[in-house]
């Protein structure tokens, strides 16, 4: 078990920028610290890397005017969740890049690195969130190499922290993370329940999207969990 750690305290470097690779993947890996900063007044900024429907196009041979309509209602139950953890729109900003691409496609990799070091200064963050490395989810590890070269551009780097958008720290064929923090949420639990059902057509998706884990009770557990960990990136 990592130390728990006050969410003020890790403020004190300034305010949270998180890097979600999808819809969902915030609420999951860090719904309760999004609730519990935004309660205190703290800021928190979400950069939502992919928001479309680049996979269901793939998969479904979908005509433009239904892929726009998917887009449009990701965008909005992101919104909606956000909402219910206690945030408002400007928190989110929607880049858009191809689903289920951000690895190989290195125009898309050098955008989002490019948005999210400029978030970084502008925004002063501290803390700078996002998926682990070892995350199987090609998005999940391309984020987390986008977070740390974005860091890497910034005259005064944020301290990186990776979260799990499975619930669990470990992943298959990995060591278990060695260091990290965990912030006490129990208190936000019906919160983040309230914003899971605002990703209404989610485990559909989120299992064509190539996510681990998409049953419905998997989801509801892990927005359940009183602790969530965060752990300190190895490079
Ligand atoms: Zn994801």
């Amino acid at each position: 078990m990592f130390p728990l750690v006050d969410v003020g305290e890790l403020a004190t470097g300034g305010s949270f920028l998180i890097v979600a690779p999808h819809p969902i993947d915030e609420l999951l890996g860090c719904g309760g610290l999004i609730a519990e900063a935004t309660q205190r007044g703290l800021p928190v900024h979400i950069v939502m890397l992919t928001g479309g429907a680049g996979v269901l196009r793939a998969l479904r041979d979908m005509p433009l005017r239904d892929i726009r309509r998917v887009d449009v209602l990701r965008r909005a139950e992101t919104l909606t969740a956000i909402a219910r953890l206690g945030g408002g729109a400007a928190m989110v900003s929607f880049l858009d890049l191809p689903e289920g691409a951000l690895a190989a496609d290195g125009f898309a990799f050098g955008i989002a690195v490019d948005v999210v070091a400029a978030m970084l200064r502008q925004r002063s963050a501290g803390i700078l969130l996002a998926p682990s490395d070892a995350d199987p989810h090609p998005d999940h590890g391309a984020a987390a190499h986008i977070a740390r070269a974005a860091a890497r551009a910034v005259a005064s780097p944020p301290r990186r922290l990776a979260y799990a958008v499975s619930g669990s720290p470990g992943h298959a064929g990995h060591a278990p993370p060695r260091a990290g923090i965990a912030v006490n949420v129990g208190v936000h639990a019906a919160r983040r329940h309230w914003a899971l059902e605002a990703y209404r057509n989610v485990s559909g998706t989120m299992e064509e999207q190539g996510h681990a884990v998409s049953h419905p009770a998997q989801l509801r557990r892990i927005v359940a969990r009183p602790i969530e960990c965060f752990f300190t990136p190895e490079d």
